[in-house]
């Protein structure tokens, strides 16, 4: 079994519905730093469980910059998270979005 793990940084903006008050109502910003994790029995005709650059194509290319609510619907990082790992296919089995030094989400596939 091999495994990779991919480190992405994205600087976005969000706002979360919820059903009572919170700050996160208002639009805000983060820097999520995002642990993507890949594992596969075999490796590819290129010797890889997932090419590193596709990962951050595939994830900071739909999120990097952007309001996350135009991407993701309650874009929590509970949400963010299983959204990633539902986008690199049956190979992710584990996201993890820090969102601040003290916040961090896991979804497990
Ligand atoms: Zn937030």
């Amino acid at each position: 079994m091999y495994t990779i793990i991919k480190r992405l940084e994205i600087s976005a903006s969000h706002k979360l519905t919820i059903n009572y008050k919170s700050k996160c109502q208002n639009l805000h910003g983060h820097n999520w730093i995002i642990d993507v994790y890949l594992g596969s029995e075999k490796l590819d005709e290129n010797g890889m469980v997932y090419d590193f650059t596709k990962i951050k194509q595939e994830v900071s290319e739909i999120l990097d910059h952007k309001n996350i609510n135009d991407v993701i619907y309650q874009p929590t990082a509970e949400n963010m998270a299983k959204f990633i790992c539902d986008r690199l296919g049956n190979k992710c089995f584990r996201v993890k979005i820090k969102e601040s030094e003290w916040n961090t989400a896991i979804y497990e596939g």
